[in-house]
This record gives structure tokens, sequence and C-alpha cells, in this order.
């Protein structure tokens, strides 16, 4: 079922963050957002979590319609934020054991899949000190185990990848693949363009809340390399004329 997100419109004061904005994310796949600071990323994977109303449109999660039912978008929902807020006073077990009874999950359910994901991310060592003396990098390996207890059906992570060493990138990225395997859906907004090249199968690229291109990076790849197509489809054409400028007045 996946995501399913029709012409939404999002304002925050009188600034449009999205503007009619459509998107179709697939159950079984991995599909990026990519977009440059300020695009409206965050906005968007905020909404499909369930966390933010919005102005119009519609925004189907599995299946949920997320206006009528928020909460149970969330249920359904793994959500890693950019900067996620943790417990600092908690170590990471006892944060585990804080979600998994929040959200319901049988002690021993939770338990497993905690020692399992520590294991995998090479945690064992930091899993009972208190969170606030972690790195951001370790807290952002909490974050992402906290948000996979309750197996979710849709998994969205915000820019989560950017903390992790290039090892734990790597567990990342085959964790999210078994997942969509599985059949999940699991979406991650990036501005780091060779992250979502060897992640994504799908990707949106965004602007000022926009879409500016869409489809699967195989495809967009044939038209022409990614890179090129990134930096021409989000270049800022103020600043460019800006920093042109200056590099005629530096050359004089
Ligand atoms: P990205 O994740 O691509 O960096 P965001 O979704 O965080 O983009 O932000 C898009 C725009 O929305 C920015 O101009 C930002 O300042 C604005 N914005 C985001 N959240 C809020 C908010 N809570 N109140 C007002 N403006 C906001």
């Amino acid at each position: 079922m996946g995501i399913s997100v029709e012409s939404v419109t999002k304002i925050y004061g009188n600034k449009k963050v999205l503007s009619n904005f459509s998107i179709q994310i697939p159950d079984g796949k991995i599909y990026g957002i990519l977009g440059p600071n300020g695009s409206g990323k965050t906005t968007l994977m905020k909404i499909m979590a369930g966390i933010s109303q919005f102005d119009s449109g519609r925004v189907i999660v599995n299946g949920i319609d997320a206006r009528l039912d928020p909460i149970g978008v969330r249920r359904i929902v793994g959500y890693v934020p950019e900067a996620p807020n943790l417990y600092e006073s908690l170590t990471p077990y006892e944060y585990f054991s804080f979600i998994a009874s929040v959200r319901g999950i049988p002690s021993e359910t939770a338990w497993k899949r905690a020692e399992e994901l520590t294991k995998a991310f090479g945690l064992e060592e930091y899993a009972d000190q208190f969170i606030g003396s972690l790195s951001f990098g370790t807290r952002q390996k909490v974050s992402i185990i906290s948000s996979l207890l309750h197996a979710p059906k849709v998994l969205i992570l915000d820019e989560s990848i950017n903390g992790l060493d290039p090892q734990s990138a790597k567990i990342f990225r085959d964790l999210l693949r078994s997942l969509a395997n599985d059949g999940s859906a699991v979406v991650f907004s990036t501005h780091i363009l060779e992250i979502a090249e060897t992640v994504c199968d799908d990707i949106t690229i965004m602007k000022n809340g926009a879409v500016v291109a869409q489809g699967s990076i195989s495809d967009l790849l044939k038209e022409k390399h990614l890179e090129d197509m990134f930096i021409e489809l989000t270049s800022d054409e103020d600043i460019s004329s800006v920093v042109n400028a200056l590099r005629g007045t530096l050359r004089q």
C-alpha cells in the first residue's frame, strides 16, 4: 500500500513550504527525497509520519488517512528525525524498554529486537551508558533502533544516515534493503547525492516545496549524470548570478 501524498500544500505564516506536492511511495522499495536545505523535506517527512498537519490535499499511509487518523499513522510508522530528541538521563536499553512499553510491544519481542539491532550497529559497549554522554552518531543509532522495535510497515528517516560512520552506514543500508524486501515502504531524505545514488531505487528531487524530477535512479541516470542534474535542478539562480558577478570582480 505504501504512502500516497496527493496535492499537499503546507503554509507557514505566508510562506508555502509545500505547494501542490504529490508523491507515491510503494511498498518494497527504498525511496529517496532529495533537495537542498530549506526545500521542504523535513516538513514532508513529518506530514507522512502523522506528526504535522497540512492545509490541503490528502495523505494516505498504508491505507490510513493522515488527516482523519494521525495517531493510527504514528502507530504503524517508524520515524527517525534529523536531530533525535532522546532522554539524556536514560541508557539506550532503558530507552528501548520505555519505547516498547509506550508502543505496547511485548517485552520479550522488544528485547530480542533491541539486542539484535544493538549488536548489528556495534552499540553494545554504549548500551548501559547515559544517552546524554553519547556522540551524535551513536545517538542516531539509538534513534534508528528505537524506530524499528515495533517492526514498522513504513519507515521514514529524515537525514538519518549522515551522522553514521561508514561501517554503520553499510549495515544501515543492508537493513533498509531487507526491510524493503520484506514488504515495508522505506523513505528517507538527504541533501547528499551520493547517499541517494547508492541506496535508493526511486527518488524525487524537490526545490522550494515542489517536485522538480521524479523517477527511478536508473532512468534518471540514463539521461544524465545525476549529480549534474541535481546541481542544475536545485541551483539557486540568484546565488549563481551573485557568485558569477563576484568571479568577474575578482578577475579584474
Ligand atoms: P528541509 O528539510 O528541506 O531543509 P524544511 O522542511 O525544514 O526543509 O523547511 C522548509 C521551509 O519551511 C524553510 O523555509 C523553513 O524555514 C520553513 N519551516 C519549517 N518548519 C517551520 C515552522 N515550524 N515554522 C515556520 N517555518 C517553518
